[in-house]
Order: structure tokens, then sequence, then C-alpha cells
């Protein structure tokens, strides 16, 4: 069996006034934005700890405090570009990574293909090998009276082919 692995990432934050609402890098029209240390690219980080757990690394919080300035209002963009360098650092490939977002507004359809190539060109893969959704909560909870934004992440890895023992 070929050596892949699996992970998960589930990231939430709250949508506050006098912020720019920013999903996969993209920004995003929409009267209040994510509040967070970085950039709050809630996607983003769904996304980097999905890989990071797949690949034993621990997860964002450990690799990026919200309590180091170097990370105040950072792109999750580079965030995920450094993941990606320690993914490849321990021998692994992104495979494919598949995410839902729960978002009651604003409509996130127009923008997925720019999130999807976005997301893929940081990670040196396919478009095909990125997929995004959203969905609403049905008005339910918080996040259905639109308080916040989550995401859910997997993300399938694989051990990068090693060049042959001379
Ligand atoms: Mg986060």
């Amino acid at each position: 069996m070929a050596d892949v692995r699996t992970g998960i990432g589930i990231d939430f934050h709250r949508l506050v006034e006098g912020r720019p609402l920013i999903l996969a890098g993209e920004t995003i029209p929409h009267g209040k934005g994510l509040l967070g240390h970085s950039d709050a690219d809630v996607l983003t980080h769904a996304v980097c700890d999905a890989l990071l757990g797949a690949a034993g690394l621990d997860d964002i919080g450990v690799h990026y405090p919200d309590t180091d300035p170097t990370y105040r209002g950072v792109s999750s963009l580079k965030l995920l570009a450094d993941v990606r360098v320690r993914l490849e650092a321990a021998g692994y490939r992104t495979g494919n990574v598949d995410v839902t977002v729960i978002a009651e507004r604003p409509k996130l359809a127009p923008h997925v293909p720019a999130m999807r190539q976005r997301l893929a060109d940081v990670l040196g893969v396919a478009v095909s090998q990125i997929n995004l959704k959203a969905t609403t909560s049905e008005g339910m909870g918080a996040l259905g009276r639109g308080e916040g934004i989550a995401a859910w992440a997997v993300a399938l890895i694989e051990r990068a082919a090693r060049c042959p023992d001379t």
C-alpha cells in the first residue's frame, strides 16, 4: 500500500465590523470580516491544520502562535506556504484537500474558482487536487446568526518519491 496519511483541520473565527473578509487569500466583499491575530483566514487555517495533522506535525497554533508579533496581520497564505515547506521536509507532498466552509453569508460560490487556484498555487498542486464547498447552518446557532464563519478541511498526503539508494 502506498504511504498515505490523512488529517483533519477545523477552525472558527468571529465576524466583526471593520475587518476585511479574507478566505483562501481572496478578499470577499462583505460588511464584516473575521477577527484574529493574522488575517483570520479561517479556510486557510483549516487547510494548514489538516496538512500538519496528516504529517503528524502538531497544529497551526504551535508553529505560528498568536502571541508572536511576527504573525500579526500576516497573510495566512504565507503560513500555508510554510506548512508546505514543513510537509516536504518531512518527506510528504499534498495528495488532495477538501474543505467545507460554513457561513450564513456571503455567498461564496462566485469566489470558489479563484480561491481554489490560490490554494493550489501555494501548495504546488493542480486545482483539481483542491476542492472547496460552502454551506449555511440553516440559521441554527451562532454560525446561523452570522456571528462567525467555520471551516472543516481534510487532507491526504503521500510520501514523496525518494531517489534510489546509491
Ligand atoms: Mg484560525
